[in-house]
This record gives C-alpha cells, sequence and structure tokens, in this order.
C-alpha cells in the first residue's frame, strides 16, 4: 500500500525498459515488509542534471545509476566516494538530508560476492587472472581484484589503446594484452572472466578453446542473458567451475537497498534467482 510515508528510490537509465532491478527492489521490498518503492526512470541524457537535482526535492531516498549515465553522472554529484572516484564510474547513489547528491559504485562489490559465493575456496592472494574487456563493468571488477591483492591480472582488449587507459587509471599488478592468441595469453590462470558484452542476446558469440587454463580453474561471465553463455559453455566443456552473470546484478543491489530503506537486503539465494530468471527467460 502506497501513502504519504512510503520510502521512494528507482533507477535512472536510457532506455530503462530493460532494466531488472525494479523487479529485484519490489521484491525485496515486499519480503521486508518496508513501506517503500522502486520505480523505474527513463532520464534522457540530456535531462540527467536537472534530474539528479529535481529528485531527492521530490522525496527519492536515493537511485541506481545505469546505462548511459554511469559515468556522465560524476559531473553532477556533490560527493563521490573515494572508490567509485578510482573506478571512473557511479551505479548508486544517496540523497543526503539538504539534498546533497552522493555517489557510489558497488559493481565491483557484486562481482565478488558472485565469485565468493559460488567459488568460495578460489584463493584471491594466489591467484592469477585474465579479464576480458576494458569498459564501464570491468572498471569496477579490476579495482575489485586490485583490491583483493590477486598476485596478477592480465587485461585482455579488443581496443588496445582502452585497456592501456583503465590499467593506467587503476594501477596495481595489471598486464594488457591484445585480443589476439587469447589462448596463449591466459595460460596458467585460475580465474577467467568475461566483462565484454560478447555472448549476449543480439551480439555475436564468443567463445574459445580454454585448455591452457589452470586445471582449478574457475570461469565466470557477466553477461546474464542468456544465462549460460557459449563461453560458459566453452568452459563447462573442459570440467571448469563456471559462474553466471545473474549473481552479480543481485548481489551489487544490496547496499544501495540498505542505504535507501535502511535495512539490509535478504540474501541473494536460489529462490531469488528463480524469481528473477521468470523475467529474464519469459
Ligand atoms: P561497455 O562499457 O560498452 O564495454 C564493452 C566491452 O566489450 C569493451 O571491452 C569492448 O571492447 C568489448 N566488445 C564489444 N564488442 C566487441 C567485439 N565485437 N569484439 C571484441 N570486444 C568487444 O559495456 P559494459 O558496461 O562494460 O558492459 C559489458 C557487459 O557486461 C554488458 O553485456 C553488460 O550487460 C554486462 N554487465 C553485467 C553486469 C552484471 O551485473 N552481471 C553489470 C554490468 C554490465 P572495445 O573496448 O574494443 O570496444
Amino acid at each position: 500500500m502506497i501513502n504519504g510515508s512510503t520510502v521512494l528510490a528507482g533507477v535512472i537509465g536510457w532506455p530503462i525498459k530493460y532494466s531488472q532491478s525494479p523487479r529485484l527492489h519490489n521484491k525485496w521490498l515486499s519480503v521486508t515488509g518496508i513501506n517503500g518503492v522502486y520505480i523505474p526512470l527513463n532520464i534522457h541524457p540530456s535531462n540527467l542534471k536537472e534530474s539528479l537535482k529535481v529528485l531527492p526535492k521530490i522525496g527519492f531516498s536515493g537511485v541506481n545509476v545505469t546505462l548511459p549515465h554511469k559515468e556522465r553522472v560524476l559531473n553532477y554529484l556533490d560527493i563521490i566516494d573515494p572508490l567509485a572516484k578510482r573506478i571512473g564510474a557511479v551505479n548508486t547513489i544517496r540523497f543526503g538530508k539538504n539534498s546533497e547528491i552522493i555517489g557510489t559504485n558497488t559493481d565491483g562489490f557484486g562481482f565478488l560476492q558472485n565469485l565468493f559465493q559460488y567459488a568460495p575456496t578460489w584463493n584471491t592472494p594466489k591467484s592469477e587472472v585474465a579479464l576480458l574487456g576494458a569498459g564501464g563493468a570491468s572498471r569496477a571488477i579490476l579495482t575489485s581484484l586490485v583490491d583483493e591483492k590477486v598476485s596478477q591480472i592480465r587485461l585482455i582488449n579488443r581496443t588496445i589503446s582502452r585497456a592501456e587507459r583503465l590499467a593506467n587509471d587503476v594501477g596495481g599488478p595489471i598486464e594488457v594484452f591484445s585480443w589476439k592468441n587469447i589462448r596463449k595469453t591466459i595460460e596458467g590462470c585460475d580465474l577467467l572472466i568475461n566483462a565484454t558484452s560478447l555472448g549476449m542476446k543480439g551480439q555475436p558469440d564468443f567463445a574459445f578453446p580454454m585448455d591452457s587454463l589452470a586445471k582449478r580453474a574457475v570461469v565466470t561471465d557477466i553477461v546474464y542473458t542468456p544465462l549460460v553463455t557459449p563461453f560458459l559453455k566453452e568452459a563447462q566443456k573442459f570440467g571448469f567451475k563456471t559462474i553466471d552473470g545473474l549473481g552479480m546484478l543481485l548481489h551489487q543491489g544490496r547496499p544501495g537497498f540498505n542505504l535507501w530503506f535502511g535495512k539490509t537486503a535478504p540474501l541473494v539465494d536460489k529462490e531469488l534467482r528463480t524469481y528473477m530468471l521468470e523475467a529474464l527467460e519469459g
């Protein structure tokens, strides 16, 4: 029941109709019994600055930020936390008491939580990681892996200058590789991540032989439509542990829920995954 005490939050993007966040947060609101609502907000880039100013004034406690605003939104924030500054993108905003706009980034957190949930024995300090992609998602993942103190990251991207810029921005034990001969580049790695948009519905398929990875390797794809991408299917052929991208989406939402509604979001479990999948596959 929406009434005068209902807490408002939402997600801003353009277009917004594909966002799964309203389904996720409204499910959590119903499970926790919190008097709140989470609304999809279709905000054109030309209205971004103005919308951010208005939202706290009309009672929003915060918003998620999705494509194409994640980087540009940095220009309009009053406070950017150090992590979001390092990543260079914001996916979660909280509005302060005096309508201050405060941004953070929970994508790297979501990535790591998903990894630890399904590969709890994966050992960060000893790990050699191959990360494919140098876009916005890769920025957050790379930063979180450096903060977890993995021993080496091989960053592989089609546009090598973009990967070099990213490695420079983030800093740490990162080596940049071109898109050629990926099989050789990933040799001996124990974590392989696809953070490109390849394999997503409507994008070209993407897979290559993964037999050069370490035997204990974990392979994860952050693309979650389809849930089992050709990349993950290839990894399964070699018997590697695979982790799909849905968990990252679910985990990244938890800190925002906590900030806006004042209560910890329920844990990410099988029931929640099934509920989210009904919409993705339906
Ligand atoms: P982005 O900033 O547009 O970056 C796209 C990346 O994919 C770049 O590295 C790009 O390489 C690469 N790429 C695109 N087409 C390619 C091709 N034909 N061949 C080789 N490389 C190609 O996108 P993003 O925001 O990082 O998102 C990447 C994917 O992650 C999307 O599918 C998104 O839906 C997904 N995602 C999932 C989650 C989650 O919670 N699971 C969160 C965020 C994003 P270049 O630099 O060479 O263009």
